[in-house]
């Protein structure tokens, strides 16, 4: 599992879903977040302060630059492009879950989820990742 200190950034459009996210963080036992609500803010904090940020949840449908944004533009930056990315879409359909994934999403949660779920996604991802 990810070290509960990890720095987590938690992107959404909506202040509501980050707060949910971050809850379910904190059960887990993580407590460290920097929070932005659109692609292109979450992105500035990354490279601003990409040595600190361990971990990107982020949505897929926000204004200005979406979730599928800022991966690619994690995933083709020399320095950030192994970050851990989980996206969160409302969306179920197949084709922008399949559209993630070819952009080099590490895993994806629909909405709504529970803590559980958030804890295996996590659980999965760093398996992943530390391969
Ligand atoms: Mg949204």
């Amino acid at each position: 599992m990810f070290d509960l200190n990890t720095r987590i950034l938690v992107v959404d459009d909506m202040n509501t879903m980050r707060k949910i996210v971050i809850k379910a963080c904190r059960e887990i036992g993580f407590s460290n977040f920097v929070e932005a609500p659109d692609g292109a803010i979450a992105w500035e904090r990354l490279s601003n302060s990409k040595d600190e940020i361990g971990l990107v949840i982020s949505d897929w449908n926000m204004p200005n630059s979406t979730g599928l944004e800022l991966l690619k533009n994690v995933r083709t930056d020399d320095g950030m492009k192994a970050m851990p990315f989980i996206l969160l879409t409302a969306e179920s359909e197949v084709v922008q879950v399949k559209e993630a994934l070819e952009a080099g999403v590490d895993n994806y949660i629909v909405k709504p989820f529970t803590t559980d779920i958030l804890k295996r996604k996590l659980q999965d991802t760093y398996k992943k990742v530390s391969a």
